[in-house]
């Protein structure tokens, strides 16, 4: 049906008509949200059309009550530091449908990952390939320092901690804790020798801890 289509180049449609067919494509897709390849497609009336309306496709979005996922501006790395959120609050690896917002795991939905990425597997891979990449980033040679052997700063990013939550499984490598078996468990990554005393900040100087072995961990230190 589909390669027989029209665009219709009148001036002046009305605003319902723009807005009722952008409905219609969206219940044609089953979805609550339409991409402009999607209304491209299907549509009666050109993407640009809408766009001279009401200047941005989220607006026309938001206008027909549809979903304005807004995710064209979001970086790929900031999809990446959310699944990662997701994966170590959840102390697993997420499912798609771990990501519906309303789980409280993730702000982006599973449709902002599928449009990205193809499907949420793919997305699972690129995450994989875009963590990995960070640990190669992580180890700079500067130099700078005369006295100091140094590497690496002190500060974990939230690639390296998530690479060793999720390296050991998101289980606290102390008490065997772990948000999968209790959502009121928060892990951290900790320097295993500490930075303080000349410990780096890579994957092999770092583990997993739970929040309480933590902070029991610093008051021996203290002590
Ligand atoms: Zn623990």
């Amino acid at each position: 049906m589909s390669d027989f289509r029209i665009k219709l180049r009148r001036r002046n449609i009305p605003e319902e008509d723009l807005l009722a067919d952008l409905k219609r494509v969206a219940s044609e897709l089953s979805k609550n949200t339409v991409t402009t390849a999607e209304y491209d497609a299907r549509g009666q009336f050109g993407v640009n059309t809408f766009l001279r309306r009401f200047k941005q496709w989220n607006l026309a979005l938001q206008r027909a009550g549809l979903e304005a996922p807004n995710r064209q501006n979001i970086p790929d790395a900031e999809l990446f530091e959310n699944l990662a959120n997701a994966w170590t609050s959840l102390g697993r690896q997420p499912f798609g449908r771990d990501m519906d917002k309303a789980h409280g795991h993730s702000k982006f939905s599973l449709g902002t990952y599928e449009d990205r990425f193809g499907s949420w597997n793919k997305a699972l891979l690129a995450f994989e390939s875009f963590i990995r990449a960070g640990q190669a980033e992580a180890a700079p040679s500067s130099r700078t320092g005369t006295t100091s052997r140094r590497r690496t700063g002190s500060k974990i990013n939230w690639r390296l901690r998530a690479q060793v939550l999720i390296r050991d499984s998101c289980i606290c490598q102390m008490c065997g804790a772990s948000p999968a078996k209790n959502p009121d468990i928060t892990l951290h990554a900790d320097h295993v020798v500490p930075w303080s005393k000349g410990g780096e900040t890579i994957l092999d100087n770092l583990r997993t801890l739970c929040l309480k072995c933590n902070i029991g961990k610093s008051d021996m230190h203290i002590a």
